[in-house]
């Protein structure tokens, strides 16, 4: 497969040298070269759009020094002329088409529904499947498990391949893989690191942030949490409007060159009412790591101030206070937020449920979620716990998890909510509580070492933007399936 011509030339750029070659586009193009489809969607867009300019840089992660040292060359491409349609279209007719589908299996997921996002029928393998027992994350779904299938013409899949992903650091990450011979399977399991890259996007917003980066080509997932890089500075991101514009980079994660799934956002610059804002995700010691600022302080709010829909406050935390019903003075350790009865609740933060009870003399219908090892919620009075709201199950920032009610001791219809850390409740109205508010000295070198090639890089693509604003060429970075949406 020829790659197409290929427009290269250097540029100097805050001292450092950015060598713009062709192997970005020529490996793009192998990858979209694997799909018909992609294939010819891609010939159309840059046949009609003869001027767009395409970005991609490459870096993988092995070692902090080489991925600094990778980080410096950056690749842009523009691709020209490209051969025509009809030649395009004779290529794909003469493919063996074997395409590759990844998903994501999400809580109640079956080996039917996962099959059909892979587009898979292929009874043998079901049956195959449900008795290996190395393929049970498949025939029990496990939640967060990326699987990827290459797939024939016939929807029968050659290879289909389970990341299990290590959740603490001692662990490996595990791949199993089922491979077709004739008419047998054969499973294995090994181990494997995820080939890094990075891809940026650059765009105006329209209508919303998260709306805008979509129409470029950033993955939804992605898209949607950009905003959370801008809890604090710009009102959860919600400011954002038309007008202004933002540049992101984030990873994607690849296994033998295939594309598996997005990895973490690593930066994202907004330009709002004619101000820039920059934010950098870091390692915080955090299970997830956080927003910040080069300066080390924190970008996110990761408690949500006030998680219930239409609210005022009724009742504040405070050290004492005689309780409404039962006229004893004592401490009251929540807060209440009075809102109409039905009125959603949401879950302040990720976490998982830790305890759904019903408590006649005092919280009514209730739930609690534990965050982490230290922090937990309670939200008390609901009228209604939301369907599938039980011991165990995760909930992410912002999920529906129960109505207002005034269940328990209540006067009237109100959320009353703890936020709990170390077992004893402090005032979640008072602190925005952050995983963590600033780093450490020692995180902010580490900050600041991995910030470099990307403000260089963010620079990079606000100079092309404001030649031009990027066309909607991003048929790569939305190849393969990407990993499905919650169904619920
Ligand atoms: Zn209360």
């Amino acid at each position: 497969m020829s790659a197409p011509s290929i427009l290269a030339k250097n540029l100097r750029t805050v001292g450092q040298g950015l060598c713009l070659v062709a192997r970005g586009c020529a490996r793009s193009w192998d990858r979209v070269a694997k799909s018909p489809y992609r294939r010819l969607v891609l010939g159309i867009t840059f046949g009609i759009l003869p001027a767009s300019v395409a970005i991609a840089t490459y870096s993988a992660y092995p070692s902090d020094d080489e991925q600094m040292a990778r980080s410096l060359q950056t690749e842009i491409v523009a691709p020209l002329p490209i051969p025509s349609i009809a030649d395009q279209i004779t290529v794909v007719t003469t493919h063996s088409a074997v395409t590759t589908h990844t998903t994501m299996i999400r809580v109640n997921d079956t080996l039917g529904a996962i099959f059909s996002r892979l587009n898979i029928e292929d009874a043998a393998l079901q049956r195959f499947i449900r008795g290996q027992t190395l393929a049970q994350p498949l025939s029990t779904p496990r939640d967060g498990v990326y699987v990827q299938a290459k797939v024939t013409a016939d929807k029968k899949a050659q290879t289909l391949k389970i990341f299990l992903e290590s959740r603490s650091a001692n662990q490996k990450n595990s791949v199993v893989t089922i491979s077709r011979r004739g008419e047998r399977f054969v499973i294995n399991s090994a181990p494997f690191v995820y080939e890094t890259q990075q891809a940026m996007s650059a765009g105006l917003v329209d209508k919303s942030l998260i709306e805008s980066a979509k129409a470029v080509g950033v993955p939804s997932e992605i898209a949607e949490k950009m905003p959370l890089a801008f809890e604090r500075a710009i009102n959860n991101g919600l400011d954002i409007s038309k007008g202004d514009d933002f540049r992101v980079i984030y990873e994607r994660q690849f296994l033998e060159g295939d594309f598996v799934r997005n990895g973490k956002i690593l930066a994202v610059s907004v330009t709002h009412q004619g101000k820039t804002y920059e934010s950098f995700w870091a390692d915080d010691g955090t299970r997830n790591g956080g927003f910040y600022s080069l300066d080390g302080t924190s970008n996110r709010t990761t408690f949500i101030r006030v998680p219930v829909e239409g609210a005022r406050v009724t009742s504040s935390f405070m050290p004492m206070r005689r309780h409404p019903v039962t006229g004893v003075l004592r401490p009251h350790q929540g807060t209440d937020f009075g809102a109409p009865r039905g009125n959603k609740i949401f879950a302040a933060a990720d976490g998982v449920i830790s305890r759904r009870s019903f408590d006649k003399r005092g919280f009514g219908n209730y739930l609690m979620i534990k965050h982490d090892d230290s922090r937990t919620t309670l939200y008390g009075h609901m009228s209604r716990i939301a369907d599938g709201m039980k011991v165990g199950v995760p909930v992410k920032r912002g999920q529906v998890i129960g109505y207002v009610g005034a269940t328990g001791l209540a006067t009237g219809p109100h959320l009353h909510y703890e936020l709990r850390v170390n077992n004893r409740q402090v005032n979640p109205l008072k602190t925005s509580i952050p995983d963590k508010e600033h780093l450490t000295n020692e995180e902010k070198h580490k900050l600041l070492a991995s910030a470099r090639p990307l403000t260089a890089r963010l620079a990079m693509l606000n100079r092309i933007q404001s030649v031009k604003p990027l066309t909607p060429r991003e048929a790569v970075a939305k190849e393969e399936s990407t990993p499905e949406q919650p169904r619920s």
